[in-house]
């Protein structure tokens, strides 16, 4: 039998995650992402390669398989589903199905109504869209047609992210999305049985970094607060309300415990409670320590963190502040942005990654000046700092992604292509199993050697019967197979 795989996107590159695998005479869609570095048509995967010979869309896919709510995995849902035509099944865990469309809505919003992007999606087909999402629960098998079956199992990285194992028969394949082999502050680690799949689908984000320790990052990241702070200095830190906000406000009200600050901070109460909602709904997806306190307190009772009011950004002396959205593109964070900086004393840490045509975006280019509108021009003379948490798997957590599982082959998606070179070379040399990296649209096929247990237990004719059930072949065929294994048992033993 064989397996062949193709990147429609993430091939070689971050972005638009969205990877086709056939099997067994069944087609499957593993994340349906959106590329945040474009606006035009390289935006979404390149679905054309699926109809490109007249085929029909929903004959050829027998299902859609979404990691996680990050964009990169299932920004293109709308456009697949209620453009392009899709529809059939789609599982995303139930975290993921209540945020994604909060972020699609979001990002809707930047594209089409403030920047006056074509071609892109209305906020009517985000909630069809949604409409044909089937939700998995972790560690459920669930048969989606025929003997086509998927399980998920938890990838830490995002509140809901998931791994994916799919089974047809005797051979299986497991998709990774993006995971973290270490716990963070309120999430748990990926984790998945010895399924020893035949390949591994993983991503490479940080494939040749063994990343300086989480301390270290950390250190660095309430260093540069502290200082700022103490030479008088504002802080401003823009975040999305899930994930990033939770990690950075637990670490900061530490911080300020231990070193008996009274420095205010605050953060903006628009992404409290949505955000709180979401948490509280999906506790069993946190780690321990949050499932504990949360029972006293909700996830954004702080002692040290105070809920923000718009008057307090002319106050004088220095203070932080969490804000949403996290890229600059409006409200609160947009607002604070504006009067803090003219000021050299204060300071801004931006998430990672800002969407091109973003305030956070230039800011991060090195602007000194940003047109807000046409009446609106912005002196950018406070300091300017990028800092990513986001979790993804080093070098280290792959290789014990692969020892976890033990597939018989790997395939890299979602990093960089010279990245991904040397890891692969790493792992053929160290675990010696195959390893590819296809580029977007080209075809990996993978040959799966038959592994036929025979319990010895049993006889010639039950064997027989196990054979034709287990291979679905014809009656001749199965006696030939057995005849000739128990023939070179027999030699074996003599
Ligand atoms: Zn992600």
């Amino acid at each position: 039998m064989s397996i062949k795989i193709v990147p429609l996107g993430a091939g070689q590159d971050v972005g638009r995650s969205c990877i086709l695998i056939s099997f067994g005479g069944k087609n499957i869609m593993l994340d349906c992402g959106m590329h945040m570095g474009y606006n035009d048509e390289r935006r979404f995967p390149d679905f054309s390669y699926i109809t490109k010979n007249g085929n029909n869309i929903n004959e050829m896919i027998d299902c859609l398989l979404i990691s996680h709510f990050h964009l990169d995995h299932c920004g293109a849902i709308p456009y697949f589903t209620e453009m392009v035509g899709y529809d059939g099944p789609i599982y995303m865990t139930a975290p993921t199905k209540a945020i994604c469309p909060l972020l699609l809505e979001d990002f809707r919003k930047i594209t089409v109504d403030k920047r006056g992007d074509s071609n892109f999606f209305t906020a009517q087909m985000i909630k069809d869209s949604m409409k044909k999402v089937t939700i998995i629960n972790l560690h459920e098998s669930v048969k989606v047609c025929d003997d086509l079956e998927i399980k998920a199992y938890y990838a830490g990285h995002v509140l809901g992210a998931c791994l994916f194992k799919i089974t047809i028969g005797s051979n299986s394949i497991v998709y990774t999305g993006d995971y973290n082999m270490t716990p963070d502050r309120h999430l748990g680690a990926a984790w998945i049985d010895k399924c020893k799949p035949d390949v591994l689908i993983t991503e490479t984000t940080y494939a040749t970094v063994i990343r300086e320790s989480k301390r270290t990052r950390e250190q660095t990241f309430l260093k540069k607060v502290h200082n700022c702070v103490l030479e008088g200095g504002k802080v401003l830190i823009p975040v999305f309300a899930l994930g990033r906000a939770q990690e950075l406000c637990i670490l900061i009200e530490s911080f300020w415990e231990r070193m008996g600050l009274k420095i205010p901070i605050y953060f903006s109460t628009g992404m409290t409670s949505k955000a709180n909602n979401i948490y509280k709904v999906f506790i069993n997806w946190t780690n321990e320590k949050i499932k504990k306190n949360f029972v006293e307190r909700n996830m954004f009772d702080f002692n040290h963190i105070k809920p923000w009011d718009s008057h307090y950004a002319d106050n004088p002396g220095p203070m932080v502040l969490f804000a949403s959205p996290g890229m600059l593109h409006a409200g609160t964070s947009l607002n604070v942005f504006k009067k803090w900086a003219p000021d050299p004393k204060n300071m801004v840490i931006l998430p990672g990654y800002c969407v091109a045509g973003t305030v956070g975006n230039k800011v991060l280019a090195g602007d000194k000046i940003i047109e807000i509108d046409r009446f609106n021009k912005i002196n950018v003379n406070l300091k300017v700092e990028n800092l990513s948490f986001s979790a993804h798997a080093d070098a280290k957590g792959i290789m014990q992604m692969i020892g976890m599982c033990e597939p018989k082959n790997v395939i890299f998606v979602h990093g960089e292509k010279e990245k991904m070179k040397y890891l692969a070379r790493q792992i053929e040399d160290e675990i010696k199993i195959p390893v590819y990296y296809p580029p977007n649209g080209k075809t990996v096929t993978i040959n799966t050697k038959r592994n036929i247990k025979v319990d010895l237990s049993v006889d010639f004719e039950n064997s027989i019967i196990i054979l034709r059930r287990e291979k679905r072949i014809k009656m001749e065929q199965a006696t030939k197979v057995l005849r000739i294994f128990f023939l070179s048992l027999l030699r074996m033993s003599r």
